[in-house]
């Protein structure tokens, strides 16, 4: 038979206080000698290298226990190690050497050290490897000394356990627990993740609508820009238009009102001068006219008086000088220089009165002629004189109607020339209004391109203000082309595309986000962090879904393994059973199932209890805790009616158990199995018995045997003696046969 457990080593382990290595040669190795010799602690360097963590079931309390204590020949030691050696020549390990040791080391101040072909390894890394060789943690293959009925003792549940474990499930079970513990981590990291996400939800929410205004005011300013652009460029040809025509226009005002000042100031020089001299003229030339009628008036009136005279004269015949001088006309020649004697009088100039004087004395001298020269000679001289007074009357006259014609003539002139001088003077006026309107169009023109520098003033403040809000994108304006109707449409048309744009700019200020640049960054960051939390998610729940699915088919597997390995475990137990007892049955049955309860109460709790009923007030367990059904055995003796574990005597008890531990190594046989003094109540006729079992067990799996029975000794193929000395040390010997018996006592 291939033997995979080559050989242990012992250093300081217990009593065996220097370096002891057990190697088997054989499938069946016993281990004999006294009590006390330190059999029992080869046993328990078994469960040690094999990762036992209850050091009561290593008889200890703390794992310094486990170390050579030390003994007045030999100094204590400070670790104790055990090191087990496996042919792995056939895969029995899932680890790709040949040889394969394993080590666990323990210090004084409690510390472990596992290592593997000399490496350091972890606990759990060494349970794993062993248990894929069916070599568990249960230790059902390690039956330590009075411990064989360990296993009726147990609860149904270590039972199961125990069971399970012999059937090679603990690999499952351990990839069970695996799973679960990945899916208990899974579901913490999935709480994780959803209440990071939890927590990022409000912030997303607010930069989202945060985002949205950002966008919002965005699409405002490219609105505005676009509206800017159009009302600059409209704006900018409009101010260009007008300054130009303007520009113009004032010129051209200025021009015609250049030219209206120069007609004003000839209209002013011509004004009055020429009217005034004409006038002035004409005025002399009417007073000499005036003169020479009243000369006419004159004559005309001594020419008329003398006719008269004269014709009076006429009628009479034989007058005389008296009475042809008419009264009146001595009277008016009187009152003449009356009057010129007057004048005379007023005067002081010598000269002007000698002129007066001279000039009366001419009067009375022609009136005296015309008194001597009127005195008719004869009628015919009379009629003569008539006459000659008559034509020079007439004559007189004419020359007196000429010159009131040419008077009047004159005063036309000179009211024709003082019309004109008022028509000049209105001309003037009319001049200097048309200056003042000229003027007023100027200024009107002027403010108007005052205007327009204010405009222009406006316009670049717009430019700027522009730039600012929306950027560089204003520049738009000036490459674009004049927009329609920018030179034909109302003025107010642009004035409302104006309010237009101040309306978006109040909007976009009241926005107050900026360019809100950082906050799209920081919302773009925070969603990609929520997505890439929702992706883990998803990823999480299904590597949870498919840990789930892993653990269900774990579960199925491990049932129906254990079903089927049960049903062959129990198939086994009757017939060891019937063995031992020459009849009769026990089986393994499969309890309801229960809640799991921690390992400490139901080992109080079920302490030799084999039924499967929930004690009373186990109700109230959390719904959530696992369902387990464990295991019961039931017995049936031959030949006696009493049924269960109760009523069966010590050595019953032990046969029963052993019939159930060698039937639990039937189905999966385990490489090795230690049997500490399992056989120590046996009677000798049963002790044969056992002895037949262990060689057919040892066709399967390595044994090791502690006996002190010479049956058993006799199955092994190899012996090995434990004594110990006055030193307290443990100390091993190959014997034979014959020398056990002796060793053994
Ligand atoms: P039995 O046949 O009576 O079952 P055994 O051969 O199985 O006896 P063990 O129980 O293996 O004997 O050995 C017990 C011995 O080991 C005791 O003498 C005990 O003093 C010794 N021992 C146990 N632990 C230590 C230790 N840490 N240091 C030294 N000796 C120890």
């Amino acid at each position: 038979m291939f033997l995979s457990l080559r050989s242990i080593e012992l250093v300081g382990f217990k009593s065996f206080g220097k370096k002891t290595e057990l190697i088997f040669g054989s499938p069946i190795v016993s281990v004999v000698g006294p009590n006390g010799s330190g059999k029992s602690n080869v046993a328990e360097a078994f469960r040690f290298v094999l990762g036992e963590q209850s050091m009561k079931s290593m008889r200890s309390k703390k794992g310094e226990d486990l170390i050579w204590g030390g003994s007045p020949a030999l100094a204590r030691m400070n670790r104790a190690g055990v090191k087990v050696v496996f042919d792995n020549s056939k895969r029995l390990l899932d680890i790709d050497f040949k040889e394969v040791s394993v080590e666990r080391v323990v210090h004084r101040d409690g510390l472990n050290e596992y290592l593997l072909n000399g490496s350091q390894v972890r606990l759990k890394d060494v349970i794993r490897l062993l248990a894929g060789a069916n070599i568990g943690g249960s230790g059902y293959q390690i039956i330590s000394q009075g411990e064989a009925d360990r296993i009726l003792n147990a609860s149904p549940r270590e039972r199961r356990e125990m069971v399970e474990d012999a059937l090679g499930l603990k690999l499952y079970q351990h990839k069970k627990a695996e799973s679960e513990r990945k899916l208990e981590e899974t579901g913490v990291n999935i709480d994780k993740t959803k209440s990071l996400r939890r927590e990022l939800a409000p912030h997303i929410n607010f930069l989202r609508t945060q985002v949205e205004k950002i966008e919002k005011a965005r699409e405002l300013k490219e609105d505005l820009a676009a509206k800017l652009s159009d009302y600059l460029a409209r704006e900018h040809a409009w101010i260009t238009q007008e300054d130009a025509r303007l520009t113009d226009e004032v010129r051209a005002h200025e021009s015609e009102l250049k030219k209206l000042m120069t007609s004003v100031a000839e209209a002013r020089g011509k004004r009055g001068t020429a009217s005034d001299t004409a006038i002035q003229e004409l005025r002399g030339k009417l007073s000499g006219r005036e003169g020479k009628l009243a000369e006419a008036r004159r004559e005309s009136e001594r020419l008329a008086r003398e006719l008269g005279r004269a014709e009076g004269a006429l009628e009479a015949t034989n007058v005389t000088v008296e009475q042809i001088v008419p009264v009146p006309h001595v009277r008016q020649f009187a009152r003449d220089i009356e009057a010129s004697l007057s004048d005379a009088e007023r005067r002081d100039d010598m000269s002007a009165v000698r002129n007066v004087i001279a000039e009366v004395r001419g009067r009375i001298k022609s009136f005296i002629d015309g008194l001597a020269g009127m005195a008719p000679e004869t009628n015919e001289e009379v009629r003569r004189q008539v006459e000659t007074l008559s034509g020079s009357l007439e004559r007189v006259q004419k020359e007196e109607s000429a010159l009131a014609g040419e008077l009047e003539e004159l005063r036309k002139k000179i009211a024709e020339v003082r019309e004109s001088g008022f028509a000049a003077e209105r001309d003037l006026i009319e001049l200097e209004s048309t200056v003042r309107e000229a003027q007023g169009k100027l200024g009107s023109v002027q403010s108007a391109r005052a205007n327009i520098a204010l405009a222009r003033q406006r316009f670049e403040e717009e430019v700027r203000e522009g730039i600012a809000l929306v950027g560089a994108a204003i520049h738009a304006w000036e490459k674009s082309e004049i927009p329609q109707g920018a030179l034909s449409e109302e003025r107010s048309v642009q004035e409302k595309r104006r309010r237009d744009i101040e309306r978006l700019k109040i909007k976009i200020e009241e926005s107050g986000l900026g360019n809100g640049d950082q906050i799209v960054t920081e919302f773009k960051q925070t969603k990609e962090r929520d997505e890439f939390l929702a992706k883990e998610l998803m990823d999480l729940e299904k590597s949870a879904a498919s840990l789930k699915d892993i653990i269900a088919e774990l579960e199925k597997t491990i049932d129906v393994r254990f079903h089927e390995g049960l049903k062959l475990i129990n198939e086994a137990l009757n017939n060891f059973f019937a063995k031992l007892f020459g009849g009769g049955d026990a089986k393994l049955t499969v309890e309801q199932p229960r809640r799991k309860m921690p390992k400490d109460s139901l080992d109080m709790d079920d302490e030799g209890e084999e039924g499967g009923d929930l004690p009373a007030g186990r109700q109230e367990w959390d719904e959530g805790e696992e369902l387990y059904a464990g295991l019961s055995i039931s017995v049936s003796l031959p030949r006696k009616k009493i049924k269960g574990l109760e009523v069966l005597s010590g050595g019953e008890r032990a046969l029963t158990s052993i019939a159930l531990i060698f039937s639990m190594t039937q189905v999966n046989p385990p490489p090795f199995l230690i049997l500490d003094e399992t056989d120590a109540a046996l009677d000798e006729a049963n002790s044969k018995r056992y002895a037949d079992m262990i060689r057919e067990l040892g066709a399967k799996s390595q044994l090791i045997v502690i006996t002190h029975n010479r049956a058993t000794m006799a199955a092994a193929g190899e012996l090995y003696g434990v004594t110990m000395g006055q030193d307290g040390v443990s100390k091993l010997l190959s014997v034979k046969l014959e020398e056990a018996e002796k060793v053994a006592k």
